[in-house]
């Protein structure tokens, strides 16, 4: 066998091999997680693995089923594919009729096992259609396949997984494990990323867990030798959780939950224009068996009438009753439509499933609505990945290798989770256990249990979208504490600015106080331009982009009396702002002012939300993630356009001023291989090496088969080295290498309809500064004279907290408008070694 035939001396002195799968259901990102791990491995001096079709492709190995003796069970086990889950598993699962069949592959000539491994970025390339070619290139039933730099180029935007994904019932059994472990050290293999679900990762965690075992096992029966046995004593594992539902406990997020939410709301605002015109309710059912996060961030991003899920089932059993009463009330305030979203897990209090049918037959019969069922289907799953999803696997890639080199046989396997905007490494079995343990307490009727079992964020969301999609005065304050709240845009607009106003109304309609909406910004308010809204008419604002309100960048400062005198006309006791760092401005100024004026000593807050993400302190603003996805689009297009005419090096600017934000993330996103900020600018010296490094990179393309290669340039990079002046310096050098061309994506980055996580984070956000309002408004009239009665409220690390603008001043760079430092400045860094620029200059 070929474990028998390796060389000790080989075994002993063999690079670290790092190999990367994915497994259970695909989602999108996957391929970003790969591509992730691969680079990263290989950055790393280490030798890079892909293992295609999941546990499966690992209990099948590269040498088949021939001549071995204890491969019956596993035979057997082979044919039944795994139908475990009460969902319908991979579309192939149950299509499988025969052990030995080989599912439909990718392969490449270069992908190859073994041989000597040449660090050319030019080597190898995915053959897109390849089972033709694979058999001939002798390939036929190879499933743990050596990869280089370039097979994994382009795999950012892809959906689903190129390398394949299945169930597998063998690997459930310690059989199939015994087969995975030889498998895994025939091909040398010293550590293993693991991307998928729950259920894989369990798989992963027992596979460790017996891995001593295994080994005694395979020592014993002769299938491994004495060297091979001691080098390969642990096995190093690291989890990356993708999955749509965003179910894992202990991490907020999952690769592909946000692009799945993208799809669920790109189809529930279509369905929307239909239900208006027809007046007719929608009930819309989406994936998530134990967890409501997907229907929960829809229901609340595309201003859902109601939704179902099963951590908080109806509170009593007349469930019908229930919903009829909320419904009704939105068909008497004149609403056109009804739209209902529904997770597939959806439960009573009595743990009785509510179908999408029962749904529909309620309100058919008890409200007379023409209703129609749409289930989502496998249409979630999938698609070109959303920026964030490729940021994030990205990200959670490079923190896998890195966990995989640190392990040693006393630490945990890890998986990779994040907390609000910090990439984390939580024991794997405890994060399995957590998940687990929600289903339990589903089952077990504890409610309350599982629900704390879900980030804080959920419990929060799941308030904001009972306070917004409610018309009732259940929650109405007492006169005497009712307010009247200002709403006001400032400085220009973003994705997000009309949710989180419409979020602000509600809250206001549904405590009593009176929302006052300011028109057209400070500007507005010296014209006195100011309108009374109700319930209906912000309905449809959620999915809205730009401001409604309207918006500028005057300051109160234009004219602090007449802003004074206005505030105090309109009783406005208490102030939201909405915008980017002129909002803050604006708090600051009227913040120093108060000793002069009165009426700016209410309490006032500020929300961010600018494209540019260059408030201080704060690590998100509303709007960033609109515009990140509308650059990536633009970016893929342009990235397609360039490989159709070969050899093109695209110079894309960016707005984003004097912060480099957007660059950078978007240069992440879309796979750049360069990225010029302000913050860092651009220099002779440093444009020559950049040149160099593309010659260099062109060169090593294989013939004929070059990809156009993109460079995000922020608008402020430089004022000598503009757009125009780089692109033809890149056309001169390239001579006959490359050429160069270059786009400038201008306002289109503002972005049409605001990405659901912008609406979702705008009604979070928006519903805890109308809390803040209240409570300091409370406190009696004209007492706001403290800094923290003027503030901002910011993301930082795991904390969404108030800010002083004193604070946030402090933090600031005045001159440039943007944060002295932040979060993301270092992410430069992994732009260029995932674009193998780094990679390459030290080869020099
Ligand atoms: P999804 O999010 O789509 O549910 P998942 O990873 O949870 O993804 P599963 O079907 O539960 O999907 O698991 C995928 C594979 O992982 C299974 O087919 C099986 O091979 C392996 N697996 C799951 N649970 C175990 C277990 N307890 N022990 C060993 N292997 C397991």
């Amino acid at each position: 066998t070929m474990a028998s035939a390796a060389k000790d001396e080989d075994v002993q002195s063999a690079p670290t091999k790092i190999a990367v799968m994915t497994s259970g259901g695909d989602s999108a990102g996957m391929n970003a997680a790969v591509r992730s791990v691969v680079k990263m491995a290989i950055f790393r001096k280490c030798h890079a693995y892909v293992i295609r079709e999941g546990w499966e492709g690992l209990v099948r190995g590269n040498d088949g089923f021939a001549d071995e003796d204890d491969d019956d069970e596993v035979r057997g086990l082979m044919q039944e594919g795994d139908t475990r889950k009460s969902r319908p598993a991979s579309p192939r699962a149950g299509a499988r009729n025969g052990a030995q069949q080989v599912p439909t592959i990718r392969d490449s000539s270069k992908m190859v096992d073994g041989g000597e491994f040449v660090p050319t970025y030019g080597e190898g390339e995915i053959l897109r259609e390849g089972v033709g070619e694979a058999e001939e290139l002798g390939l036929k039933g190879r499933y743990i396949i050596r990869v280089g730099w370039d097979d994994v180029r382009g795999w950012m935007d892809q959906g689903g997984t190129l390398i394949g994904t299945a169930r597998c019932a063998a690997f459930r059994e310690r059989a199939g494990r015994l087969r995975a472990a030889r498998n895994l050290i025939a091909c040398g293999i010293d550590a293993l990323a693991v991307c998928g679900g729950d259920g894989s990762l369990t798989g992963a965690d027992r596979l460790r867990g017996e891995w001593s075992s295994l080994v005694e096992e395979l020592l014993s029966k002769g299938k491994i030798t004495d060297t091979q046995a001691k080098r390969y004593a642990h096995l190093k594992i690291v989890g990356l959780v993708g999955s749509i539902d965003n179910d894992m406990a202990t991490t907020d997020m999952t690769i592909g939950a946000s692009t799945a939410l993208a799809r669920i709301c790109e189809a529930v605002d279509s369905i929307s224009s239909t239900a208006a015109s027809h007046s007719r309710a929608f009930v819309v059912e989406v994936m998530g068996r134990h967890c409501g996060w997907l229907a929960l961030m829809a229901g609340v991003a595309t201003g859902a009438d109601y939704i179902f899920v099963p951590e908080r089932p109806p509170g009593t059993d007349d469930w019908e009753e229930e919903m009829c009463q909320v419904l009704q009330k939105h068909r008497e305030a004149g609403k056109r439509k009804t739209i209902v979203i529904v997770s597939e897990g959806a439960i009573d209090r009595n743990l009785k499933p509510i179908k999408p049918d029962d749904i529909k037959q309620c309100l058919s019969d008890r409200l007379g609505l023409d209703t129609r069922v749409t289930t989502l289907g496998h249409t979630q799953r999938g698609g070109k990945p959303v920026a964030q999803d490729r940021v994030l696997a990205t990200l959670q890639g490079v923190e896998a290798v890195e966990a995989l080199l640190e392990a040693n046989p006393d630490t945990p396997s890890y998986v990779i989770g994040i907390r609000e905007n910090k990439i984390t490494r939580i024991p794997l079995m405890h994060a399995v256990e957590q998940t687990q343990q929600v289903a339990k307490c589903i089952g077990e009727k504890d409610f309350k249990g599982a629900l704390d079992l879900r980030d804080p964020e959920f419990a929060e969301g799941l308030k904001a979208f009972d306070i917004i999609s409610r018309i009732d005065d259940d929650d109405k304050l007492p006169e005497a504490k009712r307010i009247k709240m200002g709403i006001i845009h400032v400085g220009a607009p973003a994705g997000g600015m009309n949710a989180a106003t419409r979020t602000a109304i509600r809250f206001c309609l549904s405590r009593g106080h009176e929302p006052v909406v300011i028109n057209n910004g400070f500007s507005g308010l010296l014209e006195d331009n100011i309108d009374v809204f109700d319930w209906l008419r912000v309905d449809n604002w959620a999915v809205r982009g730009g401001s409604e309100l309207g918006t500028n960048r005057v300051l109160p400062d234009a004219d602090l009396g007449g802003v004074a005198s206005a505030l105090q006309k309109h009783n406005i006791q208490a102030l939201l702002m909405i915008g980017g760092f002129e909002a803050f401005m604006a708090v600051k100024i009227m913040d120093e002012k108060r000793e002069s004026y009165p009426s700016f000593r209410i309490p006032i807050v500020a929300i961010p939300a600018t494209i540019s993400n260059n408030v201080p302190v704060s690590e998100f603003s509303l709007g960033s993630d609109t515009s990140l996805n509308a650059l990536v689009d633009a970016c893929d297009a342009i990235k397609q356009s360039a490989s159709a005419s070969r050899n093109r090096v695209f110079v894309v600017e960016t707005q984003g001023g004097k912060c480099g934000y957007i660059a950078v993330m978007g240069a992440l996103a879309a796979g750049a291989v360069l990225v010029y900020t302000p913050e860092v600018g651009i220099g002779l010296q440093q444009l020559g090496s950049d040149v160099a490094f593309l010659k260099k990179r062109f060169m090593l393309d294989v013939r004929g088969k070059s990809e156009g290669r993109l460079v995000i340039r922020n608008e402020k990079s430089s004022d000598v080295y503009t757009t125009e002046v780089i692109t033809k310096i890149l056309k001169e050098e390239g001579n006959k290498l490359f050429d160069s061309r270059s786009a400038s994506l201008g306002h289109t980055l503002q972005g049409g309809v605001p990405s659901p996580l912008d609406r979702a984070r705008a009604t979070r956000l928006a519903l805890r500064c109308c809390e803040f309002l209240e409570a300091q408004a409370g406190k009696g009239k004209a007492k706001c004279t403290g800094p923290d009665t003027a503030v901002v409220i910011t993301i930082r690390g795991s904390q969404v907290e108030f800010t002083s603008a004193k604070e946030m001043a402090e933090q600031a760079d005045m001159k440039n408008r943007r944060a002295k430092t932040a979060w993301w400045h270092e992410l430069k860094d992994l732009v260029e070694l995932m674009g193998g620029r780094t990679g390459l200059a030290d080869s020099e």
